[in-house]
């Protein structure tokens, strides 16, 4: 057996899980004695109850009054001051990032944001939820959503989120007790915006055990900061034929087709709108921390910070776009997790983990039995210490036409193969090197898309009338049929 991963059956890794009913055991009411009691005990006991058996244990107790989800659509892992990025984008998150766990790899299941987001809230792979917007289809009825497996623990659910593809048409509301998606102008997308409609919820919500789903386009293509805040992330004044203050749809497509070309200086520009953004988004972060803090709720609250996917500046070929590739600028996202009274503050995670891996943890935090359907694992015994077997993460195109699995140190892409501890840029194909690792982690792609069926969902065509907004993200969405599926950056 190569030496990748600490081997094992693809089967047993994911599927440990066993059935238990949720009725009986919701979440006792919270008091803040009582997390004060249990959260050490539990976390302690998790520890080692996860080195020696394959499942985690049933979640009885809840370790936090309420779970705040936010995906920020499009954020790459590493532009964020926390990571090692260079430009002042992330002071509020670099802030959060000390009360919280950092995982430096985590690997998002899709490259588009339907399908990734029905990874994240399924806990399963693109093949087995059947949402795809470029098929023009919803999430499967026999999918289980996150939200549906709280709701049946007793949590009250919300959903704060921008439409697009989050569009409730797509059936990712399932579970949600409230699930606004707004269609948005995209110059008016802000995390702030749904922030301000949270924080009215959780005002109503937050003396009962809750979980709220942020999500925001604040980040996402077109780039159009506010010009304050592209003035404080670009650090010298762009003189090139690019818009000084923004960069279009237009323009991208210009550049990708080969119509416009760029220079060094010109990508450079392109990516300070994009940060410029990221700038802006982090201020609507700092408004939820200070309101949390300021309702007393901060240290009771579980908060996990992530995106659905990662944004391409030029490393394989195109500039401002994504769901086109599986590359690690594409599928590598930021996951922060922040426990209740900030327990494990400032520890960092090196293991990969996956976007899988969040509703499994959005369980155990509310003390809901997970479903046996997820194919995540808990990350809170890894985050307490346990002994952790090797999460393969595997993600697909939109489409699911083209996937990936990885490990910390390889990745097959279709069938190439990658060391990215020498190449983490994923540019040579070592698969002739390498044949015996390529063909094992062939066999686990192989074992973990075998491990569910192959689900397709619903046909879902958006209203006419949100086809403008739609277009202003980039998005033409006309139904299944091949002749409509002119998408230029899905
Ligand atoms: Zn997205």
């Amino acid at each position: 057996v190569p030496t990748v991963g600490r081997g094992g059956h693809a089967a047993h890794m994911e599927f440990g899980r066993p059935a238990r009913a949720t009725h009986e055991q919701g979440p006792a009411r919270f008091t803040r004695a009582r997390w004060a009691a249990t959260t050490l005990l539990a976390l302690g006991a998790l520890a080692a109850a996860e080195a020696s058996v394959s499942s985690s244990p049933p979640a009885t107790e809840p370790l936090a009054q309420g779970v705040i989800l936010i995906s920020i659509d499009t954020l790459r892992a590493d532009h964020l001051g926390y990571a090692g990025y260079p430009a002042p984008v992330s002071p509020a998150i670099d802030r959060f990032r000390s009360d919280a766990v950092a995982f430096s790899t985590d690997i998002s299941q899709a490259t588009s944001t339907l399908a990734s987001h029905a990874s994240m809230l399924t806990s399963t792979l693109v093949p087995h939820h059947g949402a795809s917007f470029s098929k023009g289809t919803g999430l499967s009825p026999r999918a289980v959503t996150l939200g549906e497996v709280l709701q049946q623990g007793g949590v009250a659910t919300a959903s704060f989120n921008e439409a697009g593809q989050l569009s409730p048409e797509f059936g990712l509301g399932r579970g949600f007790d409230k699930y606004e998606a707004t269609w948005l102008r995209h110059d008016r997308c802000r995390l702030s915006v749904e922030v301000k409609h949270a924080e009215t919820w959780l005002r109503r919500h937050d003396d009962q055990p809750f979980f709220v789903f942020l999500h925001t386009y604040e980040v996402h293509h077109p780039y159009v900061p506010d010009p304050r805040y592209l003035s404080a992330v670009e650090r010298s004044h762009y003189t090139g034929p690019l818009p000084a203050l923004f960069t279009s749809i237009d323009e991208l497509d210009r550049i990708n087709r080969g119509l416009q070309p760029t220079n060094q200086a010109d990508i450079a520009h392109i990516i300070a709108t994009y940060d410029g953004q990221i700038r802006s988004m982090d201020d609507g972060f700092d408004e939820l921390i200070s309101f949390l803090k300021k309702r007393g709720t901060y240290d009771t609250t579980a908060i996990i910070f992530t995106s659905d996917h990662g944004e391409e500046f030029g490393e394989h070929g195109k500039v401002g776009t994504h769901s086109h590739t599986v590359f690690d600028e594409l599928v590598r996202v930021p996951l922060l997790i922040k426990l209740p009274r900030n327990e494990h503050a400032g520890a960092s995670i090196r293991q990969q983990v996956r976007s899988i891996d969040i509703a499994p943890t959005v369980a155990h935090f509310l003390g809901v039995a997970s479903s046996p359907h997820f194919q995540g694992r808990d990350l809170l015994p890894l985050i307490a210490g346990a002994k952790d077997r090797a999460r393969f993460a595997v993600s697909h195109l939109d489409s699911g036409d083209v996937s990936s699995v990885r490990t910390t140190r390889w990745k097959l892409v279709g069938s190439r193969l990658f060391d990215l501890t020498i190449d983490p840029g994923e540019s040579r194909d070592v698969s002739d090197h390498y044949p015996e690792i390529a063909a094992y982690l062939q066999a686990q792609r192989v074992a973990l898309v075998g491990l569910a069926p192959i689900l397709t969902g619903p046909t879902v065509i958006l209203p006419v009338a949100e086809q403008p907004a739609l277009a202003a993200l980039g998005y033409v969405n006309l139904g299944p049929h091949p002749g409509n599926r002119s998408i230029r950056h899905p």
